[in-house]
């Protein structure tokens, strides 16, 4: 069974409560938008020249795993644009009519975000590209002997794709995209800074000790910083006086199990799963899914990447190997290592 967690960096956008709060957080602007300084700097020189030709940016691409900040970046490149922003996901569009219907209904310049478009079907991603290259839909109307194409004029717009891996995107999409760029875990500084603005959003008083601890346990990213605020926030109203210091923000993280490096019980479980079952032999990533019992693709996104970053697995021709690291942090012993 896998294990609920209590940090994930899915969003939880089917409570209304977590996605008002989401929404309250989620930077409008540059300038509110902490860290990723080259990602920033490129797209600001894109957006001006853009305005000063008075046509829409290049489609962009973003990537990198979740809760980093790209839908948030999306939003922010509208505002920046001035333009209107239209968000769907690549499984919500399942048809190219579905495609189709969000083309057609687009103004000039408005701004097409595509969450998880690796997601999309084949169809449906040919429409979208030959879309993106000429703004023109190919439509076919009608069926059998009497069917017949054609061709509609699009408004000039903008595709801001993300995605958790690049690999899965075919080719000729790729290559649609004028910017393609990397989104970076972030410094603990900033994460830092994240917390004490999300703290000040929500009116909550936490002391710059407290905000420097969370930080370190926030996987560098976040969404998982504002969740974890959020519930030592609640742990301080109810055991406390609401106050978040660093004694306060301590005993919430033991009560949550988030240990020093910001690993929870499920990465605790991974790790000793496959040094009990593999000791640090390479394992296959659907053996550590059937390990766990998460699916596949939620090891890759959710706990691989931050577990790469820390160099507790390493990835090899043969599979994920557990490090030396991983070994020490789990108090047990690495053969290999000694
Ligand atoms: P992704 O689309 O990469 O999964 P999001 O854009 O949804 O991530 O970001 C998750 C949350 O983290 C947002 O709601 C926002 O509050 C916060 N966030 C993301 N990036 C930043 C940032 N650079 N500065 C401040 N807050 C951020």
């Amino acid at each position: 069974m896998a294990i609920e967690r209590i940090i994930d960096t899915s969003s939880h956008e089917d409570d209304p409560e977590e996605q008002r709060i989401e929404v309250s957080l989620r930077p409008q602007s540059f300038a509110e938008y902490v860290g990723q300084e080259r990602l920033k700097k490129n797209l600001k020189l894109a957006i001006d020249a853009a305005k000063k030709r008075g046509e829409p940016i290049d489609h962009v691409l973003l990537y990198g795993p979740p809760g980093l900040g790209k839908t948030t970046m999306a939003t922010v490149i509208a505002n920046e644009m001035g333009t209107n922003i239209r968000i769907t996901a690549g499984p919500a569009i399942e048809r190219a009519g579905d495609l189709a219907s969000i083309l057609t209904n687009l103004q000039d310049g408005d701004i097409l975000f595509i969450d998880e478009i690796h997601r999309l079907g084949r169809a449906v991603e040919e429409v979208l590209y030959a879309a993106m290259e000429d703004y023109k839909l190919d439509i076919v109307i009608g069926k059998g002997p009497a069917a017949r194409s054609v061709r509609l004029d699009l408004p000039r717009f903008t595709v801001i794709g993300a995605t958790t891996r690049t690999g899965s995107l075919a080719a000729p999409l790729r290559d649609r995209f004028g910017h393609i760029y990397r989104l970076e875990f972030y410094t603990f500084e900033e994460i830092a800074k994240i917390i004490s603005r999300a703290a000040h959003i929500l009116e909550s008083k936490i002391d710059t000790k407290a905000a420097e601890l969370l930080s370190t346990r926030a996987r560098l990213t976040p969404r998982i910083a504002n969740r974890l605020l959020k519930r030592v926030r609640d742990y301080a109203d109810v055991n406390g006086d609401g106050i978040i210091d660093e004694p306060t923000t301590s005993r919430a993280l033991t009560m949550m199990e988030i240990d020093d490096l910001g690993l929870d019980p499920a990465d605790r479980n991974l790790l000793g799963s496959m040094i009990e079952a593999y000791g640090n032999n390479p394992v296959g990533l659907t053996t550590i899914a059937a390990l766990t019992g998460d699916e596949a693709t939620t090891i890759e996104d959710f706990y691989e990447p931050y577990l790469l970053q820390i160099g507790f697995i390493e990835r090899t021709p043969r599979g994920r190997r557990v490090t030396a690291r991983a070994y020490k942090h789990m108090g047990k012993t690495d053969k290999l290592a000694e």
